[in-house]
């Protein structure tokens, strides 16, 4: 129930109607009795500094950003997260004292502890991200963090794999981080032993295989960013046929949320109604 003291938590996205992050959260405060409510706001892009502003002066605890806006985020904070800095994209904000923002990304920090649940350790190992966008870029931040002894990036279009490349070389060893083409997949999927799609495909059901079929093998660990609610991915699906261990966009979902609601209530999150209220 809603109280005079309800604290006000809520994202940010523009479209915002599928946002699964509502029944999310606020399963999570109803189980617990926490006085929390977390709400969906669409925002058009031109729109997005006075809304920003808006959620600071009414008070809000926090929000999360989504697509399109986690990048024209990062100007509009006063205090910027590592992470967020090197992804170049935040999708958690704090407000503090005064209304002052911090900028956060908990997609790459939620995909290991995702990764984790999955019993899958990324130190020393050889990864593979697929795409150089948000998602990736977050990812990419993250496993390196984690210690894997070798990163390679392939993208559509390969600039931008090199430019995500030149951002993260300030922060590791240059040599770890591989840039591949497209058409060089086969290959740097059979030399990598964790795949990970950071791109669209496999949204929309018919949508092609992120990866050669043939590189999806019993050894490796396949993961998905992508999430469709209501079904697994194609990808997540033949990988768990394969016999592959996997990690799913809806989990990597669920713990980037979990440490979202962590930063704002500074409490442990229930995490098994998270998980149920999204299945
Ligand atoms: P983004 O910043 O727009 O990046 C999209 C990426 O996908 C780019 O690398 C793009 O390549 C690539 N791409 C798009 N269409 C493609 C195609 N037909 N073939 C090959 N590559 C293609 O988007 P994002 O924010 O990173 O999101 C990517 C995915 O991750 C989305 O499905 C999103 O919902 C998901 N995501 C999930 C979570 C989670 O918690 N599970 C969190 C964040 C994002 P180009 O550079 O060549 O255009």
């Amino acid at each position: 129930m809603l109280t005079g003291k309800t604290k006000l938590l809520g994202v940010i996205g523009h479209p915002i109607g599928h946002t699964l992050s509502p029944r999310m959260h606020n399963a999570a405060f109803a189980a617990d009795g926490a006085d929390y409510a977390y709400v969906a706001m669409d925002v058009t892009p031109g729109r997005l500094p006075a809304a920003v502003e808006g959620i600071s002066a009414l008070g809000f605890v926090g929000f999360n950003v989504t697509m399109p806006h986690k990048e024209a985020m990062l100007p509009l904070v006063d205090e910027l997260d590592e992470a967020a800095r090197l992804a170049g994209a935040v999708n958690t904000v704090v407000v503090g004292e005064g209304g002052k923002l911090r900028g956060l990304n908990t997609d790459g920090s939620g995909f290991v502890e995702a990764c984790a649940e999955a019993g899958v350790s990324l130190l020393g190992r050889r990864v593979l991200i697929l795409g150089a966008g948000g998602a990736a870029s977050a990812i990419a931040v993250a496993v390196l963090e984690e210690g894997v002894s070798r990163l390679c990036l392939v993208n559509r279009t390969i600039e931008k794999a090199e430019r995500l490349r030149e951002r993260l070389s300030g922060f590791v060893d240059g040599t770890k981080v591989l840039v591949r083409s497209l058409d060089e997949i086969g290959e740097a999927a059979a030399e990598s032993e964790v795949l990970i799609n950071a791109t669209y495909l496999g949204m929309k059901e018919g949508d092609p295989f992120p990866f050669p079929a043939a590189s999806v093998t019993t050894e490796k660990v396949v993961c998905d960013a992508v999430y469709c609610a209501g079904r697994e991915t194609a990808l997540i699906l033949h990988a768990r046929e394969d016999g592959a261990c996997t990690v799913s966009g809806g989990r990597m979902l669920l713990y980037q949320g979990v440490q979202a609601q962590r930063v704002w209530t500074g409490r442990e999150p229930n995490v098994g109604v998270m998980s149920d209220a999204l299945a």
